[in-house]
């Protein structure tokens, strides 16, 4: 027991990733001055499951837990599509589902962006064309921004929403 508290007191904190943490920050203060330009400060984002595995989902869920914390840039998850800038798109987009996801691309008002998250939306293969799978969603919607990953993490995520913003 002496020796492990011992050791214990001799190594660093093994909890916290210093260099993710500084790469976060810079992700932040990114977001949060593109925000404040781009989109007066407030970025509201209808998040639309076309048929995912939520594995997505669950990572942007992420993106509003203490750590992330995203509300505080400015960056709202809204639930209805007629209060959302730009539309978070993940998913296969299934023959049940491309209607409705087509009928809350309407409902955004303009100026709007749909962005794809995941693999799933820019899937060309193995399903690409069955008849239950309607992806890629550059075929029915203006995509302007793509985030890959199977899932993309948090930071991935932060990452792609930066570049979107760089580009808007
Ligand atoms: S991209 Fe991967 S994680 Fe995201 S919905 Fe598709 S299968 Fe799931």
């Amino acid at each position: 027991m002496i020796k492990f508290w011992k050791e214990r007191a001799k190594s660093k904190i093994l909890t916290e990733n210093i260099k993710l943490e500084d790469e976060i920050n810079i992700l932040r203060d990114e977001l949060k001055g593109q925000i404040k330009a781009k989109f007066a400060g407030s970025l509201s984002i209808r998040m639309v499951d076309s048929g995912s595995c939520n594995a997505c989902e669950a990572e942007c869920n992420a993106l509003s837990n203490p750590y992330y914390d995203l509300e505080r840039l400015g960056i709202h998850f809204v639930a209805s599509p007629r209060h959302a800038d730009v539309m978070l798109l993940s998913g296969v987009l299934t023959f049940n589902m491309l209607p409705h996801v087509l009928d809350a691309w309407e409902q955004i008002p303009e100026p709007k962006w749909c962005i794809t998250l995941g693999d799933c939306p820019a899937m060309k293969a193995p399903f690409y064309q069955t008849f239950a799978i309607k992806a890629p969603a550059s075929e029915h919607l203006p995509i302007s921004y793509h985030i890959p990953g199977c899932p993309p993490s948090p930071e991935e995520i932060m990452k792609g929403l930066v570049g979107f913003l760089r580009g808007v």
